[in-house]
């Protein structure tokens, strides 16, 4: 392609806005790569613990809207569209229906779609964040093969879509893949949740949830915390330990890190058992902070963990060979927004304002 072809195509503006980063960046019509990409600390929850949702809100969406300009002044030319991947469930037209991670627990909805397609004067998406990486990861087919496959997200918290022949599986409100707050256990001093509850997947399987386990497995056998590659971690001091250092702990196959974490993997194992026994999902992409950290013998433990509970459809030899690990890297929710606008074609000709008529709600 000629440079004059080159700077005629689209530019878009695409963002990732999860419960601690809001990253964004800008990319080209046809190229898979964001340029320009700016990170920041949310202002939201866990900066400021003491505001209201609505506060929360507001300061958030300013915060996206002034780095989303900050690209646009660096792109080379006016965005013909706007992507965000945003963590928490989102309905059809790109409406924030929840977002208890960056604004508390049972916030207002927001039209984010609709306020940022007014602020940039362009067709706007707003895209659950474990959806948004779904894109990536969906065959490039546009649907003809029968591309069946669930993302799972471990990180901070746990999540999940389901995605058929180029389709997310969701309702129009956006309400489903929240296999996080599914509670799991139900005893009366579980870790708290995110979301204000106790007992869920998300406070058990995640990062959080696995940094929980391995304080109280330390307290409760010191012997063995001392002998583990976490005690040399964090000089021997179970409060200082962080959970990057348990996911690393368990990559090295370390006793007591593994053990540590196998009851969370075991709830998360069972769920994702039940999704293949009851939907017969192909194949699960397990991405999230915590699950890259953790490595192989992370996933080697979820496929175990599967088995056992999804033994109908799923022989012990079967049930790894579903899992598959996320890309090394942290570009699922831009990369996965950037693919999703991609999909929809040329933004001018096929996106009504203020959502996306077709492939699916986020
Ligand atoms: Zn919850």
């Amino acid at each position: 392609m000629t440079g004059a072809g080159i700077s005629a195509r689209p530019v878009y503006l695409v963002a990732d806005l999860g419960g601690t980063t809001l990253r964004a960046g800008w990319a080209r019509a046809g190229d898979l790569t964001v340029s320009g990409v700016r990170r920041v600390a949310v202002d939201g929850i866990t900066r400021y613990p003491g505001l209201s949702a609505g506060e929360l809100q507001a300061r958030v969406v300013d915060q996206l809207v002034r780095l989303l300009r900050e690209c646009s002044l660096t792109a080379p030319r006016s965005p013909s569209a706007v992507a965000v991947a945003f963590a928490g469930p989102v309905g059809r037209t790109g409406t924030v229906v929840d977002a208890p991670t960056i604004w508390g627990p049972r916030g207002p909805e927001l039209p984010l779609a609709r306020i940022l397609g007014r602020e940039f004067a362009v067709p706007a998406l707003v895209l659950n964040d474990v959806t948004a990486a779904g894109w990536r990861y969906a065959a490039s087919d546009g649907g003809e093969d029968d591309d069946y496959f669930c993302m799972v997200t471990v990180s901070s918290g746990v999540g999940n879509k389901v995605f058929r022949r180029g389709e997310v599986l969701l309702p129009d409100d956006g309400r489903g893949g929240e296999i996080g707050h599914l509670r799991v256990d139900f005893a009366a001093d579980a870790p708290w949740c995110d979301c204000g509850d106790r007992g869920h997947l998300g406070a058990v399987a995640s990062g959080r949830g696995a940094l929980h386990a391995a304080g109280v497995l330390a307290r409760r056998f010191p012997g063995a915390f001392a002998r583990s590659v976490l005690s040399a971690a964090c000089a021997g001091d179970p409060g200082r330990l962080s959970a990057q250092q348990v996911a690393a702990g368990v990559r090295s196959q370390d006793a007591f890190a593994v053990r540590a974490v196998t009851p969370g993997v075991r709830h998360l194992g069972r769920t994702l058992a039940a999704l293949h026994t009851a939907l017969g999902v192909g194949r699960f992409v397990v991405m999230g902070g915590f699950a890259r950290a953790a490595g192989e013998p992370y996933l080697r433990l979820l496929g175990e963990e599967m088995a056992k509970a999804g033994g109908f459809l799923l022989p012990p030899a079967a049930a790894g060979g579903l899992l598959q690990p996320g890309a090394p890297d942290d570009d699922d929710g831009l990369l996965g927004s950037l693919r999703r606008l991609e999909r929809s074609g040329s933004p001018r000709a096929a996106i009504p304002k203020p959502a996306f008529p077709a492939a699916g709600t986020s």
